[in-house]
């Protein structure tokens, strides 16, 4: 397989450390809100690179951190409190709150056909191997103890500037207000690995250098290097966490063990939303200013919002496959009715007169589709050579990477279903593959109490609307 490597800025062949054992982790939520679909398009890429490691007959430890401590609205240590924030708004508890979206995101992660990675850490569960990280950094000269809360010092690892091509210079000359709210930083981009003196945070937690809660930074460092290692295969997020949070990932960890942190840094774009349809419509520079989707900005989109307007979960996640991880994908409801469509269609194939019948036809267009996916999960690539072979029998061999359901789907005979009971179909499924029975027997009488009689077959749930 040949990779993009953030680390390198180019194209690799992809050599696992150990052996055929791939050990990846990827940054996951902060639960203080739903998801919206933009930070979803970057869990679809990294579900896309999960099964495509399955596929190339790799074996996965899959690692992702559920950030459920409170954190600051921007990555420079400042701002309000994201956790506590959200708590009020609602009038919960920051536990409670953290919880109710962390459920949440899991039925997204579902309905998306997301597969789930084998370890799912939260950062309040792994306060301790945070405290001893931050240790070792002090331990080893990296790290300075001031009255709000311990430092990173990022003048004593020299590389720090690397990873993201950060021109620290301009940094300091070029924002004026930075240098103003440097307060007892050392430097502009010293960040914080356990902050101090905040009685009035809800969450602390005991430490050698008094109560106080980790920076955001560390929690990935720390679970990272607990359940995969010192240095490990692959490391994934959003193209926005490389310069502060991912480049503070690598000098933490690298000035705690001494060796290389990461051999593969992976980054999934920005999902781009207009503001209406309509704007798009009348002005073509609202196009540009299309606005990237923020989960800070109040204003966003969720996979709900799509589901209420009628639109298939697994549409959602056909349209992100039409577009190149690290491209920019435009979202528009045209668009998105497009790849319904599109999806649709697919699910009327059937293995009746398949142009493909033949052995040898079938093997040429299988190692076409498969070089798309091992150049770097070229998945537009491999969505147009599927959809111009036309064939069931292709389309159900990429399944397990593309994760659309077409052999399930299109073997229904109980005729088209309504979105929300085809999303409750496709979420069991997910449930009872990933052995939640708690959840799959939620959603059995869910689908009961909608009036659907419900039951398994080995290629899944199947329902039949009850006869009145
Ligand atoms: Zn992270």
């Amino acid at each position: 397989m040949q990779i993009y490597n953030t680390l390198t800025r180019t194209k690799e062949e992809f050599e696992p450390i150990e052996d055929n054992h791939v050990r990846m982790y990827c940054c996951g939520p902060t639960v203080y809100n739903y998801a919206h679909i933009g930070n979803l398009r970057t869990y679809i890429f990294e579900d896309i690179l999960r099964r495509a490691l399955l596929f190339n007959g790799y074996k996965i430890t899959h690692c992702m951190n559920i950030t459920d401590v409170g954190h600051l609205e921007s990555d420079a240590d400042e701002g309000e409190d994201k956790m506590e924030k959200g708590a009020m708004r609602e009038g919960l508890t920051v536990w409670e709150l953290a919880r109710k979206y962390e459920s949440a995101w899991m039925e997204d992660m579902n309905r998306l056909n997301i597969e789930r990675p084998e370890v799912i850490c939260r950062a309040t569960e792994h306060i301790t191997s945070m405290i001893n990280l931050v240790q070792k950094i002090l331990d080893n000269g990296y790290g300075y103890i001031a009255p709000g809360a311990v430092y990173f010092d990022t003048t004593k690892f020299p590389k720090y500037a690397d990873f993201a091509h950060l021109d620290l210079s301009g940094l300091q000359a070029g924002a004026g207000g930075r240098v103003q709210l440097l307060g007892e930083k050392k430097h502009p981009n010293d960040f914080a690995l356990w902050f101090l003196n905040k009685p009035r945070h809800i969450m602390q937690w005991d430490s050698p250098w008094g109560p106080g809660y980790p920076g955001w930074h560390i929690e990935c460092s720390a679970m990272s290097m607990q359940y995969l290692g010192d240095q490990f295969d692959i490391h994934c997020g959003g193209v926005d966490h490389i310069p502060v949070h991912h480049t503070n990932e690598i000098a933490q960890s690298e000035a705690a063990s001494g060796k290389p942190f990461v051999k593969y840094w992976m980054h999934g774009e920005f999902l781009l939303v207009s503001k209406t349809d309509d704007d798009k419509k009348t002005d073509k520079n609202t196009q540009e200013e299309a606005a990237k989707m923020s989960k800070s900005s109040e204003n966003f989109l969720t996979l709900q919002v799509l589901i209420d307007k009628g639109f298939d979960p697994l549409a959602y996640r056909y349209l992100c496959l039409q577009a190149h991880y690290r491209s920019e994908l435009r979202f528009s409801w045209d668009t998105l009715q497009s790849a319904q469509n599109g999806l649709r269609r697919i699910y009327t194939l059937t293995a009746d007169s398949d142009p493909l019948s033949d052995e040898e036809s079938f093997k040429a267009a299988r190692d076409e589709v498969l070089s798309a996916l091992n150049d770097d999960l070229n998945t537009p690539q491999m969505v147009g050579l599927l959809n111009r072979h036309n064939s069931f029998k292709l389309w159900r061999e990429f399944d397990p990477i593309l994760g659309l359901n077409i052999e399930a789907r299109s073997r229904r005979d109980d005729g088209e279903l309504p979105v929300e009971v085809q999303a409750l179909v496709d979420e069991r499924n997910q449930a009872r593959k990933s052995k939640n029975w708690a959840l799959s027997d939620d959603i059995r009488n869910k689908l009961i109490d909608m009036g659907y009689e419900v039951g398994d077959s080995p290629t899944g749930t199947t329902v039949k609307k009850k006869l009145l």
